[in-house]
Parts: C-alpha cells; structure tokens; sequence
C-alpha cells in the first residue's frame, strides 16, 4: 500500500467504489452518467425526490444543503464526493469533509459563490477583470458609479445565474430604482463591458496538478440564458485560443480547484479578454465534450475527483451545442417524431415542468466544419419544435 494520499493518481479511488454528487440537476445527472461509465456507483444528494440526477443514481438521498446532520449521513456512504452547483453551504462542504473525500474544497466556494471575492481574487491571481466594486447601500452604489462610469450592472453577490438577479443601470436616475430592484442586500456593480463575443475555457485539474483545458469555447446567449455554444470558436480574435488558455490555466491553478472549473470571458472588439465568472464545475458551455472530444467534461470530473489520469481533451470533430429550453414545449410537445434530427445528439434531463427559460435538454451536432455544425444542430432543433 503507497503512502500518497487517497484519491492521488498513485492511489486512486478505483471503479467500483461509490462516488457522491451535491445536486440533483442535469450536471449531476452527467456526472453519475460519467461515473456509471467508468464502472463507479454514484448516489445523489437532492432536495426533493426524483431529481433528473437522482433518477439515474443507484441511490438518491434527500435532505436540505444546510442540514448538517444529512449531509454527513450522505458523505459516510460515498468514498468521494463532488458537486455540480457552487452555491452550497461552506459549512456543509466542511462537514462532509470529515466523512469523505469532497473535491473541490469549501475554500473554493467560498470565493467562486460570491461574486465580490471572486472578482477579487481574480485580480490577485493576475486575471484581468473589468472595473467592479462592492456595494452595500444606495450611497455606497453611487459612490461607485462615479467612480466606475455608467453604464453599469449591478448584481446580488450570491446567487445570480443566466442574467437573474442583476440590471443594467444606463442613467443616474436609474440608480435608485435599480437599487430598489436588484439592491437592499450585498450587491456588487461592475463597469459594462463592451464586447464582442463570449467565451468559456473549461480546465480539468487533478490533485498532482495534472491539467487538460478544453476551448476556448465561444458561446451566444439569448435573453442572458446560452443558446449555442461552437468548438472550435469561428469568429473569435486570433490572439483568443493563446490568451484564453493562459487566463483559465492561471486561475484553475491559483484557485486549487481539483475537479472541472469553468472560466467565462468576455472578448473586447480589440481582443482583449475579460473574466466575467468562474464555475467550479461542468458548464453548460462544455457539453459538447460528452460527444465532440476524446473525453468529457464529466469524464474529467469523475477522473480528477478519484486521482485517475486525466483522459484526452482533443476535439473529434467540430461540434456545436443547442439549449433546449422549456419555451419549445411552450405551444405543444416537441415533435419527437423527428427522429433522425439529421444525426444531431439528444439529451434531455427527465424534468417535469417545461417552464420558459427551464434547460430541459440539449442537443449536440459533429461535422467537418463548425459552420456545418451549427446549421445541423440549428434545424434539429427546428425540426423539433415544427
Ligand atoms: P452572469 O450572470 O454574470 O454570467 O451574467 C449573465 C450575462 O449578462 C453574461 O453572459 C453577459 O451576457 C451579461 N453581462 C454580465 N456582466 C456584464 C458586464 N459587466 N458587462 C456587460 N454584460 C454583462
């Protein structure tokens, strides 16, 4: 028996065992669907029953995040655990630690959940972010757009995704009814950005430092929720793939985050990027690794949660991605009989409710070219919702 730790690439977590998931969504969903692949059991921690993860799971346990007890009970039964939302409870990820392997660590979310220390850490890592600063009052929100300039976004420091919780402030006179609006807690205001394109780098980082990036991946939004995500990016700036790779190998490294992070940029008209946010775990942006790369995103997380190698990131294919969101379901139920959908692949995440703007599912085209492969998975969808 080594003495390296458990869970390090001389000594890993080996298939067979039994690997945990905060989250019952539809990351955790491909994360068990990972973990079932490579021959681990996978149990879920959700909050109610039935969850698109749990209903994979070969067990799923429901509890509330923040009770102590729970998650302990949870933890005592997996050999490691992972997560796929950042929003847990610090003091729950600490006591799940006690019982179990917990990858990434409950440091790591206390930065990457708060959007003030985040941008922080960021700028110490040596990322370059935009102009922000922390805003806890009306006057401390004006101070700060005097210093900043509008326009402006404000946004909660917590719990914001996909535009939530967040608003552009173009006027003086718009500060107070944003504050109103979004305002009355820990809020931070960032400079608006001006750019041309968003893109994500996904990194894969083991507890050796073994580290495989995949991107940059560019990604098109609507209504602030992605839409469509391309690999390889066809219309970024040249100096993008280099200075992309660079900035998401800093922060995954600075950050220690063992696991799959994510790192979403802005890209300015003259090429210059921007971090917007990091996500230390799968995006929605890498889910066309499951079939467009050697590995996938949720490989690699299972990988580096257990200290195996870490697989290939190489594309097989130019390969783009299309959200499903619960407005097809809007008129009537998606046409399933469009069976082919032109050899795109179908996922979908076993949700009940389709509400708008709900990810449902997602479908993934390969091709020999990136423009082919967004105009086979856009008329698949299209053939869906005809
Ligand atoms: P977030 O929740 O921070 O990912 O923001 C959601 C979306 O809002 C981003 O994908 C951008 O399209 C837009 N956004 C966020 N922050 C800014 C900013 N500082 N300047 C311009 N657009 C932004």
């Amino acid at each position: 028996m080594s003495d390296a730790p458990i869970g390090s690439t001389t000594n890993p977590i080996l298939p067979g065992s039994t690997l945990g998931v905060f989250g019952g969504g539809q990351l955790g969903r491909m994360f068990v669907e990972a973990a079932h692949q490579l021959g681990y059991k996978a149990h879920v921690f959700a909050l109610r029953a039935g969850s698109p993860a749990g209903l994979l799971a070969d067990h799923e346990h429901v509890g509330d995040f923040d009770d102590l007890e729970s998650i302990q009970e949870f933890a005592r039964r997996v050999d490691a655990a992972t997560l796929e939302f950042e929003n847990l409870p610090t003091d729950s990820i600490r006591a799940a630690a006690r019982h179990t392997i917990v990858r990434p660590s409950a440091e790591v979310l206390h930065i990457t959940q708060h959007r003030v220390r985040e941008k922080e850490f960021l700028q110490s890592a040596g990322a370059p972010v935009g102009p922000f600063a922390a805003v806890g009052s009306l006057q401390e929100l004006q101070t700060a757009a005097d210093g900043i300039g509008l326009p402006a976004v404000l946004k909660t420091v917590r719990l914001g995704y996909d535009g939530k919780g967040q608003q552009i402030i173009r006027s003086v006179g718009e500060l107070e009814s944003a504050w109103n609006t979004v305002g009355k807690e820990e809020c931070i205001l960032e400079g608006y950005i001006e750019f041309t394109r968003e893109v994500s780098v996904l990194i894969a980082l083991n507890a050796e430092c073994e580290c495989v990036i995949y991107g940059p991946i560019e990604n098109h939004h609507k209504n602030h929720i992605l839409d469509l995500s391309l690999l390889p990016a066809p219309t970024i700036h040249p100096n993008t793939p280099k200075e992309a790779t660079r900035i998401g190998r800093l922060v995954a490294e600075k950050l220690d985050a063992i696991g799959l992070i994510c790192v979403e940029m802005f890209e300015k008209p003259d090429g210059e990027l921007l971090v917007n946010e990091i996500a230390p775990r799968p995006h929605n942006s890498g889910h066309l690794t499951i079939e467009g790369c050697q590995t996938s995103q949720f490989e690699q997380q299972v990988r580096a949660l257990c200290g195996l190698p870490l697989g290939c990131a190489d594309s097989v294919k130019p390969a783009a991605m299309a959200n499903l969101l619960g407005d097809l379901w809007e008129r009537s139920e998606p046409n399933w009989k469009a069976a082919t959908l032109g050899g795109a692949y179908l996922h979908t995440y076993g949700k009940e409710s389709p509400r708008p703007g709900r990810k449902m599912g997602h479908l993934t085209a390969l091709a020999d070219s990136i423009d082919q492969a967004r105009e086979q998975v856009l008329a698949a969808r299209e053939a869906l919702s005809s």
